[in-house]
Formats: structure tokens, C-alpha cells, sequence
């Protein structure tokens, strides 16, 4: 039987997700003790963990709608989006392709080696740029319908309207859980979680923090937003910090190394160098210039990442130096 069409979802996580006060952290960032909140994204149950189990529950739910035998998608040699989308191709029974960019690694780190483990197969795209890997994917797909298979593309870090969706749930688990939030704080790489948060909470609750993995990151989060809420979303409506990114997608700053000694140190708190650690580093500039106060409630999305910093190895030589007593 094959259906095609509506969107649907497949369960893959453990919702709702817990929040909980982060006192330490909101007193060491200017804020009031019961001011700052986390939401843990990053205790969604699948494959470690993390914010595309969301998304995965509706792109993989329309791709198995449609009859798919092989998920195939795509990321960078890191990417949580990837290691997931194998984590859930391992739950449904299906096989999963990834196709990343870059070149082969001589050691398999982070979530480059939990992709090995969940059972993925890997095919280099070598070095280039968003566009082509989109192109090197629909290809491989075609190569899968050639020997008889039935190829799902799951969209660049599980970003649609359809995975966006997901987000749309959690903006509704926040609203029972902490009905007086005022200020969301999340990471933005491919823009369906921030997107999905505002259709659900509105522009003016979300503050997304860009980590520099689109172009227009403001454009892509409000086409997705618009096509989850059925609303207009003007992008410049959207709170959307873009003093995080630094030198690029993945490189290090020192405000989100800051940020992870922070968290580690205040809450027991793990971030990540690529995401989470921007979202609080965003946090911490927005509490300097107002655009988050005290005395209103703020919740910072933790949204996963943590296998990332096992293949950072910047971040590892960081925490490194913490441990030597050099960073503190
Ligand atoms: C992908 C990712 C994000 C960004 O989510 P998008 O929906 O792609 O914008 C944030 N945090 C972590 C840990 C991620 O892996």
C-alpha cells in the first residue's frame, strides 16, 4: 500500500521533554535566580540525543508514507543531523545515506563514529558547497530507485515545513510548562526549530542565535514559519542575533568557550562548541544590551550536540588546558 500526500509523524523520542532551573547559571549571567530555565532537547531519547529527533518524527514519518527503503541526506562531517537521521533509520528498519562534505577522515571522531556504529553508510562529497551536496544527494538517491529501492530525501539538518513541525510540539510542551515564558533562546544552523518555535510562541518570544550554517538564516526561518502557521512571518520580525558566528560555521569563538566553562561550571551543564554554546553565548550578549532582562522568564533550548565536542578538536584542546589549570 503506498500513501502519499499529508504530512504524518512517527514516533521516535520521549516527550514531553523535562525543563528545569538552571539558578547558578541565571545568577552569574546578571539574571534573577528563578529567571532562567532549561528546556532539555537534548534528552529526547534516539541515537544520544538532540533537537532533529523532532524533526526526524515528521520528514521520516511522510518518508515512510511513501513507501521509503533508504533515507538518504546530508551535513557536514559532524553533524547531529546526520548521526540522528541514522539513529532513526536503525529504528524504523531502513537504511540510511549520508552524504557528507569533505574528504575521508583518518579517525573516526564523535559523531562521525556513532554514524558507524548506528549502521550508515558514508559517501564523501568531497569539498563543496550547500548547493552541490543537495545535487550529490539527489543523486545518489536515483542510484538507490536504480537497483529497485525507494529513496526519501530528508531535507539539509531535517529543515522543512514538515520538520519544522516538530518544533511546533515543543513550543506547545513550553507553554504548559512554564506558561509565564517570555524569551525562548535557541541555536539557528538550518532554521526549522527556531521556525517551528515562533509559529507556536509568536516572533517576538523566540530569540534565535545564528551559528552561520545558511546564508540567510532571518529568510529561511520565516518561509518555514509561515508554512507551519499557515501566517505571515516577515523576517524582519524575527529576533535573530547573528553576533555569534565569528570566523564561520564550527569554529570556535572565545565567547562560546566561555560559555561551555560556564554551564559545565554553574549547572553541570554539557554544551556544544557548534550550537549550544552559541545559543548561550547569544544569551549572555542579549542580557548585556537588553534584549533579556531580569524578572521575566527566559529558557535556553538546549538542543543537543554533545557527541560534537568529542570531534571538535579545538574545543578538546580548550577543555584541555581547563583541566591543566590554564582556562578558568
Ligand atoms: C542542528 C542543531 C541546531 C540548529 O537547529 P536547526 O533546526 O538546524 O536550526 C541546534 N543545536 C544542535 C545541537 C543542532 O545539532
Amino acid at each position: 500500500m503506498r500513501r502519499t500526500g499529508t504530512d504524518r509523524r512517527v514516533p521516535l523520542g520521549c516527550w514531553p521533554t523535562p525543563v528545569e532551573p538552571a539558578p547558578r547559571l541565571a545568577r552569574a549571567l546578571g539574571l534573577g535566580a528563578d529567571d532562567l530555565w532549561i528546556k532539555r532537547d537534548d534528552l529526547t531519547g534516539l541515537g544520544g540525543g538532540g533537537n532533529k529527533v523532532r524533526k526526524l518524527e515528521w520528514t521520516c514519518g511522510q518518508a515512510l508514507a511513501e513507501g521509503a527503503t533508504v533515507l538518504v541526506t546530508t551535513g557536514a562531517a559532524q553533524s547531529n543531523h546526520a548521526r540522528l537521521t541514522a539513529a532513526a533509520g536503525a529504528r524504523l528498519g531502513v537504511d540510511v545515506v549520508l552524504v557528507l562534505a569533505g574528504t575521508p577522515q583518518s579517525e573516526a571522531t564523535g559523531n562521525l563514529a556513532l554514524d558507524g556504529l548506528l549502521g550508515a553508510t558514508v559517501v564523501w562529497a568531497g569539498d563543496i558547497p550547500g548547493p552541490e551536496l543537495v545535487s550529490k544527494a539527489s543523486e545518489l538517491a536515483e542510484q538507490v530507485r536504480r537497483r529497485g529501492g525507494v529513496p526519501a530525501l530528508i531535507p539539509f539538518g531535517g529543515s522543512s515545513v514538515s520538520g519544522a513541525r516538530g518544533y511546533a510540539e515543543c513550543g506547545r510542551e513550553l507553554r504548559t510548562q512554564l506558561p509565564e515564558l517570555r524569551t525562548v533562546v535557541t541555536a539557528v544552523g538550518s532554521g526549522g526549530t527556531m521556525a517551528g518555535l515562533v509559529a507556536e510562541l509568536g516572533a517576538e518570544r523566540v530569540l534565535g542565535v545564528d551559528c552561520g550554517a545558511v546564508r540567510d538564516p532571518a529568510r529561511t526561518v520565516s518561509r518555514f514559519a509561515a508554512g507551519v502557521s499557515g501566517q505571515p512571518c516577515p523576517p524582519e520580525d524575527l529576533r535573530l542575533r547573528r553576533d555569534q558566528v565569528g570566523d564561520g560555521y564550527s569554529r570556535l569563538t572565545g565567547p562560546v568557550m566561555d560559555a561551555l566553562l560556564l554551564a559545565a561550571r554553574t549547572e553541570g551543564l554539557l554544551l556544544d562548541p557548534v550550537y549550544t554554546g552559541r545559543a548561550l553565548a547569544g544569551l549572555a550578549a542579549a542580557v548585556r544590551d537588553g534584549g533579556i532582562v531580569a524578572g521575566e522568564r527566559t529558557v535556553l533550548l538546549h538542543s543537543g550536540g554533545l557527541p560534537g565536542l568529542f570531534g571538535h578538536p579545538a574545543a578538546l584542546k580548550q577543555a584541555e588546558a581547563a583541566l591543566h589549570g590554564e582556562r578558568s
